[in-house]
C-alpha cells in the first residue's frame, strides 16, 4: 500500500498464483476502499516467470503476489508470501545428518525462518551456512524449481532442505551430488533423498522417446520461461524436430499436436512433475542431448534456468 502511494498510481492490477487466488477479492476490497481502481488477472500463474504484463495496458502497476522478483520491470511490484513455523522443528532432521557443516536451503515462503534454524543447529554443535544463489533466487538460502544455485556452497556436501514436497531436494541432489535431507516443517517429517529411482524413470522416458517419428521442441512465450536460443541449439541436433511455441503447456494441447515426443525448454518442472499427465514422453534439454548422442548418460544434468 505504502509502495503504491509513493508511486502515485491510481489503477492497480493484481496477480496471484493458484494457492493465493482466493485472497484476490479481499485484497481488491482493501485497495478499492483506499481509492485505487483495481483489476485482477484470472489466468493461471505458476511463478514470477509468468507475469501478466499485458494487464499493464489497463493499469498503472502490476502487483504480483507470492514470489520474489525475477523479471525486472519498473511497473511490477512483487509481494512474497511467508509461512511461519517453529524453527525447533529442525531437530527432527538431526538423526539423518552425517556431518557438522550443513548447507541449508528452503523456498521463498520460509526464507525468513532460516536465521532461527541456524540458531537451533548451532546450539546442537552444527555449523550451518546459507547463501544467496543470485539471479532467479535473490533471497539467501532460496531455491526454486528452476534454480538450485543457492545449494552450490563451496566445501559443503551435506544439505538440509526445509520445505514441502520432494522435487526441490531431489533437484538439489542431482545438481550438487550432496547428501540431502528433506524436512517438511509443517509435519516435522524428515527423509533422506535418493535420486536413483527418479533417474531410472527418466532413463525409461528417454528410451521411449527414441521411437518418435517427430519431436516437438517446446519454447515458452512466457516472459520468464523463454529459452529460444536453447531451443534453436536443440533443433540443430535432430532433423526430425520442430520448434513449437506455447504459452500454456497442457496435456490436451500436446495430444492435439500429436508429436511422438517433446523436449521442454519452458519451466523445468513440467517435464519432471507433469510427465504422468502428458500423452507422450517430454524430455528435458539434457535428456534430449543424451537421446541425440551429444551427451553421455553419466553426464546427466538436472534442468535449471540459471
Ligand atoms: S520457471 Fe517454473 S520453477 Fe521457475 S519460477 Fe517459473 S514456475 Fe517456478
Amino acid at each position: 500500500m505504502v509502495r503504491l502511494r509513493e508511486r502515485g498510481v491510481s489503477s492497480v492490477a493484481l496477480q496471484f498464483p493458484a494457492g493465493l487466488k482466493r485472497k484476490a477479492a479481499e485484497i481488491a476490497d482493501d485497495l478499492s476502499d483506499q481509492g485505487f481502481s483495481v483489476i485482477i488477472s484470472g489466468d493461471p500463474c505458476y511463478g514470477a516467470c509468468d507475469l501478466s504484463l499485458d494487464l499493464l495496458d489497463y493499469a498503472d502497476v502490476l502487483v504480483h503476489f507470492g514470489h520474489t522478483p525475477l523479471i525486472s520491470n519498473p511497473d511490477v511490484l512483487y509481494v512474497p508470501f511467508r509461512v511461519d513455523f517453529d524453527p525447533d522443528v529442525v531437530r527432527s532432521a538431526l538423526p539423518f545428518l552425517r556431518g557438522k557443516a550443513i548447507g541449508i536451503i528452503t523456498t521463498t515462503q520460509h526464507t525468513h525462518i532460516l536465521p532461527g534454524i541456524v540458531d537451533v543447529l548451532r546450539s546442537e554443535g552444527y555449523e550451518p551456512v546459507f547463501r544467496s544463489g543470485g539471479g532467479r533466487t535473490p533471497e539467501p538460502g532460496q531455491v526454486l524449481g528452476c534454480s538450485f544455485e543457492a545449494a552450490r556452497i563451496p566445501g559443503i556436501s551435506e544439505i538440509l532442505f526445509v520445505g514441502t514436497g520432494i522435487f526441490h531436494p531431489l533437484g538439489v541432489q542431482l545438481a550438487t551430488g550432496a547428501h540431502v535431507v528433506a524436512l517438511d516443517p509443517l509435519t516435522g517429517q524428515a527423509t533422506e533423498v535418493d535420486a536413483d529411482k527418479f533417474l531410472r524413470k527418466r532413463h525409461g522416458i528417454i528410451e521411449k522417446a527414441r521411437s518418435a517419428r517427430h519431436i516437438g521442441i517446446i519454447v515458452s512465450t512466457k516472459p520468464g520461461q523463454n529459452r529460444y536460443a536453447l531451443g534453436k541449439h536443440l533443433l540443430s541436433l535432430c532433423d526430425r524436430a520442430y520448434l513449437v511455441f506455447m504459452n500454456e503447456v497442457s496435456p490436451d494441447e500436446l495430444l492435439n499436436l500429436g508429436f511422438g515426443a517433446y523436449v521442454n525448454t519452458a519451466c523445468p518442472r513440467l517435464a519432471y512433475d507433469d510427465q504422468i499427465r502428458f500423452p507422450a514422453p517430454v524430455l528435458t534439454p539434457g535428456e534430449f542431448e543424451i537421446l541425440c548422442g551429444t551427451r553421455r548418460w553419466e553426464e546427466y544434468v538436472v534442468d535449471e534456468m540459471l
